[in-house]
């Protein structure tokens, strides 16, 4: 499942630190190493799926999750009513930069809208 050259697996292996502020059966997240926000926390799947074009119908419970972990630790940071963004970027022109799919949570601040 996990692919050796992958920095997120790594962090899933305890291969690399993070400061990790959620975990589950399916899900991780921790948080950004270069925050864009008050809060800015990367929930990760604990399976390797390297971008939103190899999500697979097996996947589904498991994207779902992700969503269940931002609800979560949206409400644990204390920005759950006041609103936060959940975003994923897929390839390079949308800015993925890790090809291990990652929601960045983002909130405790305004958010502008449409992103650059
Ligand atoms: P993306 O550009 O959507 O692929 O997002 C990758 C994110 O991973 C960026 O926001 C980076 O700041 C973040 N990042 C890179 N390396 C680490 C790391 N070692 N720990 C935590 N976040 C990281
Ligand atoms: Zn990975």
């Amino acid at each position: 499942m996990s692919e050796s050259n992958c920095l997120f697996c790594k962090i899933l292996a305890g291969e690399i630190p993070a400061d990790i502020v959620y975990e589950s059966e399916t899900a991780i997240a921790f948080r950004d190493i270069n925050p864009q926000a008050p809060t800015h926390v990367l929930i990760i799947p604990r399976k390797h799926i390297a971008r939103i074009n190899d999500i697979g119908e097996d996947d589904q419970s498991i994207v779902g999750s992700l969503f269940s972990a931002a609800r979560e630790i949206a409400a644990a940071e204390g920005m759950g009513d006041e609103g936060y963004r959940a975003v994923m970027n897929c390839n390079e022109a949308a800015g993925q930069t890790v090809f291990h799919i990652h929601l960045h949570l983002l909130g405790g601040r305004d958010l502008d809208w449409p992103p650059g």
